[in-house]
């Protein structure tokens, strides 16, 4: 996923430039409209994310532009006029087809490296899982067997774990590596 540079002004069109302003926090350099004003405030985008859990087990996704071993949240956007709950709902079922019969709220997490903040959610769901074109292939793991990996989604996952009375395991530096060869 790349992120879009913004180089114009969606109200004017005019090319934006680094201006500094005195905002809240004191004088801060953003890219600006030279023209109308505008201020591109590059906030980070939220992501909601899933621990799905289908008869007790968690249902893991490995999206298809993903390396073969690495299996994670099913995560998506927000759409405008939905709220999270609806938003984690809809996607479960767009992603996996599982109706989600509850949800409840894990925490919030960085992603820095994506200027975005994760949402993280348990869900209860159930049904038959059929994946969307956008995932390659899914897994069910036993509690005991999900192993945790060091970014937002897997801190969200350690986090639910402990709640399950699961001290979790991290992946070894060795482990994540070859879990995401490929993909950096
Ligand atoms: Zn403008």
């Amino acid at each position: 996923m790349q992120q879009y540079e913004h180089r114009y002004c969606p109200h004017c069109a005019t090319m934006l430039a680094p201006i500094v302003q005195m905002e809240d926090g004191g004088p801060k350099e953003r890219m600006r409209c030279p023209a109308c004003g505008y201020a591109h405030w590059n906030n980070p985008t939220p992501v909601l994310a899933a621990i799905v859990e289908v008869d007790g087990r968690v249902l893991l996704a490995r999206n298809a532009a993903w390396p073969a071993k690495m299996f994670a949240l099913i995560t998506g956007f927000m759409e405008a006029g939905e709220s999270p709950e609806e938003g984690i709902a809809r996607e479960v079922k767009e992603e996996t087809n599982l109706d989600v019969l509850s949800c409840s709220i894990v925490g919030a997490y960085e992603f820095l490296r994506m200027n975005q903040v994760i949402i993280a959610y348990h869900v209860v769901a159930n049904g038959e899982v059929r994946l969307s074109p956008e995932l390659a292939d899914y897994r069910f793991y036993e509690l005991d067997q999900l192993k945790c990996w060091p970014a937002g989604t897997g801190y969200a996952l350690a986090d639910w774990l402990r709640t399950r009375g699961h001290e979790p395991v991290f992946f070894t530096a060795e482990e994540n590596a070859e879990r995401r060869r490929g993909l950096d």
